[in-house]
């Protein structure tokens, strides 16, 4: 995945906010904490990587919402996050104060990107304090945690999304087209993987159970699930699993490669590989009349894509997350559809589980209930 460096971000920030007529304190209704807003206020929670050149420079793009908060446990980064964007001090939080934010009228969104184990604790404080959540993926590191948030949310009040950028991104919506219309015929075999090489820090939390929940399938492997999905239009209802290792001293706590098949609905077939010792990133759907593919499929951008017609699919780009963020927005102030809700994160996990257990048993089919579970038909 792409980066900006700090240079061209800090660049990119300063055009972001030269273009923005008004200051961001000033935009019409904001503290009134009513969906009467123009714009909601999000707040990061986790200043990282992601955090800093993802969502942050997203938010200088979005329509409906702006980066209005951010929770740190790193006291020297806040100067940092006021200078680049005029966040105001009431409008910092740390890890221990970050309960009072509930106080806090100008922050209606809470958008959780800490490490895997961590997303629970947070989104719940963050719906305790009557804040609609946005939880990175994957949305926890088990079913249960999932469930808590998806209780915390319901009994607060408030809405929920998972960040899977990829469900609003245009070639999502176009595959999804693909699928219900049957451009292609039914789709009989789905391919998907989504993978990288790792070779950093050996200490990284990605690599620590305790942090990540898992290695490659809790990181990547959720794209796949997701690609799998959407590239066939319904949940599996079997999944059968095998892990491979062959880098046992670097991957000492968490999972490398697995490849799962999936049994869906109507006899069709599936099948997925995530890895950390492998690129990948792909996703193929063959139909009765046709196929379809995206390579790259889990990209921030541009995503590309063919047909077996001879067409190539293209849409212009745009940052996903921006239109991700706004389409929550547009969720809570519109009542428009939520692309991807806790329920989506849910099922995601208990896929996750499923895998696990089959690899723990020797591959052994497990059989799934999920219904449509998750599933937002376009
Ligand atoms: P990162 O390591 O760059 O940042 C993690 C942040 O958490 C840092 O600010 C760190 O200070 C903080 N933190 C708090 N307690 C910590 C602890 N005990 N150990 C380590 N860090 C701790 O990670 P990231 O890449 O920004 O990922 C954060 C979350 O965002 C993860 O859940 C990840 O899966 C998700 N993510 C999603 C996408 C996407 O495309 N949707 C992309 C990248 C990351």
């Amino acid at each position: 995945m792409k980066e900006l460096n700090r240079r061209s971000f800090t660049k990119r920030i300063g055009l972001g906010l030269a273009a923005s007529a008004l200051p961001l304190n000033s935009y019409p209704f904001i503290g009134d904490h009513t969906n009467t807003k123009k714009k909601l206020g999000i707040a990061l929670v986790g200043l990282g990587s992601y955090s800093t050149y993802q969502l942050a420079p997203s938010l200088q793009e979005t329509k409906h919402c702006y980066l209005a908060g951010v929770v740190t446990g790193t006291k020297s980064k806040e100067q940092d996050w006021k200078d680049t964007y005029g966040i105001t001090d009431d409008c910092i939080y740390d890890y221990d104060n970050f309960d009072s934010i509930i106080n806090n009228s100008k922050i209606d969104i809470v958008y959780v990107v800490l490490p895997n184990s961590m997303h629970a604790d947070f989104c719940i404080r963050a719906a305790n304090a009557g804040k609609h959540v946005i939880c990175e993926k994957p949305m926890a590191v088990n079913v249960v945690a999932c469930d808590a948030i998806i209780a915390a949310c319901k009994k607060n009040n408030v809405k929920l999304s998972v960040g899977y950028r990829m469900q609003s991104d245009p070639y999502t919506k176009e595959i999804k087209k693909y699928v219900k219309e049957k451009t292609f015929g039914d789709i009989h075999f789905v391919s998907s993987d989504a993978a990288y090489i790792s070779k950093g820090n050996p200490g990284q939390w990605r690599l620590n159970k305790s942090l990540s929940g898992g290695g490659a399938l809790m990181n990547m492997g959720v794209y796949a699930i997701q690609t799998s999905i959407y590239g066939i239009g319904n949940n599996p209802v079997s999944v059968s699993a095998q892990e491979f290792s062959t880098r046992p001293d670097y991957f000492k706590d968490t999972d490398e490669t697995i490849t799962a098949q999936f049994e869906f609905p109507n006899n069709a077939v599936g099948q997925m590989m995530t890895s950390h010792n492998a690129n990948g990133n792909h996703l193929k759907s063959y139909g009765s009349n046709g196929w379809f593919e995206l390579d790259p499929a889990h990209s921030y951008g541009p995503i590309s894509g063919r047909t077996s017609d001879g067409n190539t699919i293209h849409f212009p780009h745009k940052m996903q997350q921006a239109i991700q963020m706004d389409d929550f927005s547009k969720h809570i102030l519109m009542d428009t559809p939520n692309v991807a809700p806790g329920e989506m994160g849910k099922r995601d996990m208990i896929i996750v589980e499923a895998i696990y257990t089959s690899i723990s048993e020797g591959g052994k089919k497990q059989v799934l209930d999920l219904g449509d579970m998750g599933i937002v038909r376009g």
